[in-house]
């Protein structure tokens, strides 16, 4: 889950990282009350999930209130490469002497947190390490040593930061390594660190991802999560308690257990298919999960085929026929079905299936046939049975062509 700045920020005031004070707006009203409690000169910055904010017009500086009130306006409401800003930030303007960058992400190879520091922040820290990677410091921090002095101190020297900032940086950093792993990060950016002419580093910038998996254990951070950022579908999964990932290509696909959905985009994909989602319906599945999933999936416009892949264990098979059958009465779906059941009750779900004559829906024997029929059918190589007259529909243009 990522942070918008101010929200990062708050969480590095929370850890004693130096960050300018300022207040959250989402009028003009409120920026320019936020303005006046701040005080002059101030920053206004448009708060959207993106970088490079400043280059595009979403960062200005306001020297009083009327200033704060036109960059308010200005800023509230445009768009910043595609995203709505719907939030600004004020806080006091700070004087730079210095731009640097420091960041903790997870290295995943090498399973430990790595530290980057730079004297060269400010800019795209991509194009740093391209044209000059020499200027990039890192280290790794053993997981079960944590942070220590001397890692700060081997980062800033090799950087070649200023002599009287060895110390406050490696200060600096051990309070973001603590929060880093006190709240569960993923990635913690600052870019850019900025020395003040006082020799104080600060903070000007703050970009933070959680992991979404550890949010139960950071009520407070869960809170920050903003449904409307996120991936539509995504949402909507969450809220039924589906794990489901979308991917890019159109074949909807729901499976119960990991393992078997996993299995399942492989086949998929072998029978020359394209998978528009991982849907786990998760063990024991009940007709309520199936309806849910089936909405979740179908709610995806790319969706030109479905592949439903049960293994009943736990999970019983004629319980997922009548979710399915259920499903198709709730939400008359304008794609057809591909279903293979097997394992527990399979022979009374498939006779379920068969009684209810839904429009659309296939059923095959075999993981392999049933992602062979559902490819068909997705690239329009194969007309969906029970389905002459194909209404108007949004989501199957090859039908209609047939
Ligand atoms: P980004 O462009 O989205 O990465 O936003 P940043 O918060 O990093 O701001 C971009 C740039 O705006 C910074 O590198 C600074 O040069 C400038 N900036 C932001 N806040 C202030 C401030 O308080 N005072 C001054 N002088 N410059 C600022
Ligand atoms: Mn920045």
């Amino acid at each position: 889950m990522d942070l918008l700045e101010y929200q990062g920020k708050q969480l590095f005031a929370r850890h004693g990282v130096p960050v300018p004070t300022g207040r959250p707006a989402a009028t003009v009203d409120e920026a320019v009350t936020a303005a006046d409690a701040v005080g002059y000169p101030c920053v206004v910055k448009a708060q959207v999930q993106i970088g490079g904010r400043g280059k595009l017009g979403g960062i200005k500086v306001a020297s009083g209130r009327e200033e704060a009130r036109e960059h308010a306006a200005a800023i509230l409401g445009m768009e910043i490469r595609g995203l709505r800003v719907h939030e600004v930030w004020i806080e006091e303007a700070s004087s730079i002497e210095a731009e640097h960058y420091a960041s903790i992400v997870f290295d995943r190879s090498a399973h430990a947190p790595l530290i980057l520091f730079s004297t060269k922040g400010g800019v795209d820290i991509e194009q740093v390490a391209e044209e000059d990677p020499g200027a990039i410091a890192s280290l790794h921090v053993d997981p079960l040593l944590g942070y220590q002095q001397f890692h700060g101190r081997r980062l800033a020297f090799e950087a070649g930061i200023d002599a009287d900032l060895v110390r406050p940086l490696t200060g600096l950093l051990a309070k973001l390594y603590d929060a880093f792993v006190g709240e569960d990060a993923m990635l913690i950016e600052v870019n850019p660190l900025i020395v003040t002419p006082e020799r104080e580093l600060r903070a000007l910038d703050a970009k933070v991802t959680l992991d979404g998996n550890a949010l139960f254990r950071h009520p407070d951070n869960a809170a920050l999560r903003n449904p409307s950022a996120e991936d539509a579908q995504e949402q909507m999964a969450k809220e039924r308690s589906l794990t489901y990932v979308k991917l890019d290509g159109d074949i909807g696909i729901l499976g119960n257990g990991a393992g078997l959905v996993m299995s399942t985009l492989d086949v998929v994909a072998q029978a020359g298919g394209r998978p528009a989602n991982f849907l786990d319906a998760g063990g024991g599945s009940k007709a309520d999960a199936i309806v849910a999933a089936v909405e979740v999936i179908l709610s995806d416009e790319k969706v030109r085929a479905v592949l439903f892949n049960i293994f009943g264990g736990i999970t019983r098979c004629d319980e997922v026929a009548k979710g399915l059958i259920e499903a198709f009465e709730r939400v008359r779906p304008q794609v057809p079905f591909v279903v293979r059941l097997d394992g527990t009750n399979d022979e009374e779900g498939r006779r379920l299936l068969r009684d209810a004559q839904l429009p659309g829906l296939v059923v095959e024997a075999t993981m392999l046939g049933a992602a062979e029929r559902v490819v068909e059918l997705a690239t329009g190589t194969a007309i969906a049975p029970g389905r002459a007259e194909p209404g108007p529909s949004r989501t199957t243009p090859t039908l209609q062509t047939r």
